[in-house]
């Protein structure tokens, strides 16, 4: 079990009405808190109003904004159906995310280079309606 995990910060969207117990706004439902010594703080009081959020499904994009960003949090919902957490993406660091992008797309252009000649597909056979009527024999 890696401790790096439990270090990350959790944001949680909430699935039921909720108030920060810092400066006491009503969040409404859907609201994304952080939990800390059983109290909930809005993103503001967390001091995580400035990150933004990064959806998972992107394995390597994630992977290294996580790096380039010095604050990041893990964003997770509860899911009524599994009767767990599950994990919606990242929140980081506008800069880090950019810098993140750039290198991902760096890394694209350079696979995408790289692939071209296997990208070319193959010539098209065009196919003669009039050929295939031929191969039928009364
Ligand atoms: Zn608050």
């Amino acid at each position: 079990m890696s401790t790096e995990d439990n270090r990350d910060l959790k944001v949680i969207i909430s699935h039921r009405d909720s108030s920060c117990d810092e400066c006491h706004e009503a969040l409404g439902r859907q609201a994304w808190i952080v939990l800390e010594g059983g109290r909930a703080f809005c993103l503001a009081c967390a001091d995580l109003d400035h990150l933004v959020f990064l959806p998972s499904g992107d394995a390597a994009l994630t992977r290294r904004a996580r790096k380039h960003s010095a604050l990041a949090a893990v964003v997770l919902k509860w899911s009524r159906a599994r009767k767990r957490y599950e994990r919606q993406g990242l929140l980081v660091e506008e800069a880090g995310l950019a810098r993140a992008e750039a290198e991902c797309l760096s890394d694209a252009e350079a696979r995408t280079r790289r692939s071209l000649p296997l990208a070319v597909p193959p010539l098209c056979q065009p196919v003669d309606p009039a050929s295939q009527g031929e191969s039928v024999s009364r």
